[in-house]
């Protein structure tokens, strides 16, 4: 069990329910009986999913941590402080 004070590294072996707090590539390790190991992207911020088939099963190992785009202070969304700078960032409008 890993501690959630922890920061994760390479190596960390997650399963189904765990919370991810750590975005990035995480391989996954199923059921010998259902799929060679595959890699896969994991968002930080919920839980490891089970597997459809294998169910508790999977084991998700941190292969290398990436920060998530929107976790990126140069691509997430303003604060509510900086809203005055009105930049029409989605191109939204409201229909006429
Ligand atoms: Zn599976």
């Amino acid at each position: 069990m890993i501690s959630a004070m922890a920061e994760p590294k390479k190596g960390d072996e997650f399963k189904p329910g765990d919370m991810c707090s750590r975005s990035g590539i995480y391989r996954v390790v199923h059921d010998v009986e259902h799929k060679i190991e595959h890699e896969v992207t994991v968002i930080h911020g919920k839980p490891f999913p089970p597997c459809r088939h294998c169910g508790q099963h999977p084991r998700f190992i941190l292969e290398r941590a990436a920060q998530h785009i929107l976790s990126n202070e140069w691509f997430s969304e303003p604060p509510p402080s900086n809203r005055y700078r009105t930049v029409s960032v989605r191109g939204q409008r409201p229909p006429k």
